[in-house]
């Protein structure tokens, strides 16, 4: 036992005065975030959607906080985020596998309490006959295709499953699901085409409750709501509506370290490939974060990281371990070996950096690399 204490307090002690990143977490606004979705939802319940290890913050973590906030049905994406899960949350907290049930993982599935989403009359047909092998009653989940044609019941299968549903099953049906498209964009149309052709699936399936909302949807209003929301990436502080105002707390900061420093002359080559070219003498700084750490290439001579509010732009290529930052800005000196600057923070979000990079926020989330030192507060 005095073993493992000093091997923890010996990491601890490496990894923060050695760290190269530090990736903070706040769960604290995690929580805030979800008490805000939960008061403009109630009575309808929220979820949490804590797929791709809670969109990279850490499942676990995240997942335990979320329960402390009431949080009860916790939607992963593959089998084996649920199995991973399972032993950390209580019994009365559901797992649900929105890719559906994968064949082969049937009796594990059974057997661990997890709840798979079905999403086709294939899927159906097996988890039923895995009821009747076990002699018991299973719980599951219906999704329709409402118009993404990605997962869920087509509607050409509706008829099908009514009538067997209508047969008597040994499988529970615990609500009825389908997913959004373009909720983050609240100007589309195809938002009241999904939701029209949803209260169809409500008609044709009377009686189950709904599941409908992601984060985007929670701002649509009530006839999105359902029962039960699905916020994923409003939780950890990304915009749930591309264009308007983050309603959200910012849950992640990352800061990054330098790692070396140098005056270059006017005409010098930067990073691989000599793609970037000093027009002036130039102050650079290399800070230890690349593509394997999430920054992602595209990122190459568009982003930047801050140091004090001011801008610090990329130059050159994003290297797998390194970025190059002109630092003429700042006044000589200011960053030195292991001065910290911000990759995510008070002068850049989350929405930031993923404009910049050409992508969309949980993009970046889910890339955030493993070697950062995590700190959760
Ligand atoms: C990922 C996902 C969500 C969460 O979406 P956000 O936009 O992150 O809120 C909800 N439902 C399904 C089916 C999903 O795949």
């Amino acid at each position: 036992m005095d073993s493992d204490i000093l091997v923890s307090r010996t990491r601890t002690i490496t990894t923060a005065q050695g760290a190269t990143g530090y990736l903070r977490i706040d769960l604290a606004a995690l929580g805030r975030n979800y008490r805000k979705l939960v008061s403009m939802l109630t009575p309808v319940r929220a979820g949490a959607v804590v797929k791709a290890d809670a969109y990279g913050l850490g499942a676990e973590r995240v997942a335990s906080t979320l329960y402390g906030e009431g949080c009860r049905h916790f939607f992963v994406a593959q089998f084996v985020e649920a199995v991973r899960l399972r032993p950390t949350l209580a019994n009365d907290a559901q797992i649900f596998v929105l890719n559906g049930l994968q064949p082969g993982n049937e009796i594990a599935c059974a057997e661990r309490g997890i709840v798979p989403v079905l999403n086709s009359l294939a899927q159906w047909r097996q988890w039923s006959a895995t009821a009747r092998m076990l002699k018991r009653c299973l719980p599951a989940v219906l999704q329709f295709d409402t118009g993404m044609s990605r997962l869920g019941f087509p509607r050409e299968e509706r008829a099908e499953l009514a009538a067997a549903l209508g047969d008597g099953s040994n499988v529970e049906i615990l609500f009825i699901m389908s997913h959004l498209a373009s909720a983050d964009d609240m100007e589309s149309d195809q938002n009241g085409e999904q939701c029209a052709e949803m209260s169809c699936i409500a008609d044709e399936f009377p009686g189950f409750d709904l599941s409908f909302a992601n984060s985007g949807a929670v701002f649509l209003g009530d006839a999105y709501h359902g029962v039960l929301a699905r916020p994923g990436i409003a939780l950890y502080g990304g915009a749930p509506n591309a264009g308007a105002n983050n309603p959200m707390e910012p849950v992640v900061s990352l800061t990054v370290a330098v790692v070396q420093t140098r005056t270059v002359p006017a005409g010098t080559k930067v990073g691989y490939g000599g793609a970037y070219v000093t027009q002036r003498e130039m102050r650079l700084a290399t800070i230890a974060a690349g593509y394997a750490d999430g920054l992602p290439r595209s990122l190459g001579d568009r982003g930047a990281v801050y140091f004090n509010g001011t801008r610090l732009p990329i130059v050159g290529r994003v290297s797998m371990d390194s970025v190059t930052v002109d630092v003429s800005a700042l006044p000589e000196g200011a960053l030195t070996l292991g001065s910290l600057v911000e990759v995510l923070g008070p002068s850049q979000t989350l929405e930031d950096i993923a404009r910049d990079a050409g992508t969309i926020s949980y993009e970046i989330l889910t890339g955030l690399g493993d070697r950062y030192d995590r700190q959760y507060r």
